[in-house]
């Protein structure tokens, strides 16, 4: 009797309309995952699942604001079990002193980059088979930094939620890990003055903000069925700046 196709592993990426969620949305596509593009830029969101299909990817794209449990929840129900599920939806803002951060800018940040991960995390997990697979996309801002300690204190919730879920979820054979990029080159940079993102890219060790591919290759690798034994980590893909800076 001849063997039966697996079905294409169904996976969810939000805020991937652009920069890094589209890469991995593009890439997950590559690696023969059934892929749903979501993104709170509904117009963004078309205009990506568009440029993808001429590419030759038949990627699906749905509208979701991760910041709506009940836009989350009601998507979720349509598409049943998840396999993948790549929480990247994230915003930063421009430069701010600690002292200068306004209550509502808190706000603004956590209910994106923490409460948009909580929220789409439960709502899949709740469905999730055996084998599933989480990643969250932190930052290596996780590890501290001036001038921005809101988005610090979001990424670093990030990784603890991470961490967290990955032991309560572990009992079922769900992983979840964090990918914690360096610079990426993305529109996230448009915070930045062109003099202030010069000076932050000659800091990198490349001397330049990533691609977004180099951060969906490490996003498709923890997806993979490959990465079952690793759990509840957090892969800093920086070109090792969190591990020092050169000798003088
Ligand atoms: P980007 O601004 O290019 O893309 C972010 C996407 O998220 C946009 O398409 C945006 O519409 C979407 N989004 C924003 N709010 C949303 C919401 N409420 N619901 C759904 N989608 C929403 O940024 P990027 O650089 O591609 O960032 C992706 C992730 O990578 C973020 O979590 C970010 O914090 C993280 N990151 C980026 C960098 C970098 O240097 N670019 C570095 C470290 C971490």
């Amino acid at each position: 009797m001849a063997a039966q196709a697996r079905p294409p592993r169904k996976a969810l990426v939000t805020g991937a309309a652009r920069g890094i969620g589209l890469a991995i949305a593009r890439q997950l596509a590559q690696d023969g995952m059934q892929v749903l593009a979501t993104d709170v830029d509904a117009q963004a969101l078309a205009m990506a699942v568009s440029d993808l299909a001429q590419q030759g990817f038949a990627v699906a794209g749905e509208p979701l604001d991760v910041c709506s449990r009940a836009e989350v929840r009601a998507l979720l129900h349509t598409l049943g079990p998840l396999d993948v599920v790549v929480n990247n939806a994230g915003i930063a803002s421009r430069l701010l002193a600690f002292g200068d951060i306004a209550a509502s800018e808190l706000r603004r940040i956590f209910s994106v980059n923490v409460s948009g991960v909580f929220v789409v995390a439960q709502e899949a997990a709740r469905q999730m088979k055996e084998g599933g697979r989480i990643v969250n996309i932190a930052s290596r801002g996780y590890l501290g930094g001036a001038g921005a300690s809101h988005y610090v204190a979001s990424k670093a919730a990030v990784v603890g939620l991470t961490r967290a879920m990955a032991i309560e979820l572990r009992w079922r054979g769900i992983t979840v890990n964090a990918v914690a990029p360096g610079m990426v080159d993305t529109r996230m940079l448009d915070d930045f003055s062109a003099p202030m993102r010069r000076s932050l890219e000659r800091r990198e060790p490349s001397g330049s903000a990533a691609d977004p591919q180099t951060i969906a290759d490490a996003v498709a690798f923890l997806s993979s069925a490959r990465a079952a034994q690793i759990n509840g980590q957090v892969l800093l893909v920086d070109g090792g700046k969190s591990v020092g800076m050169p000798p003088l």
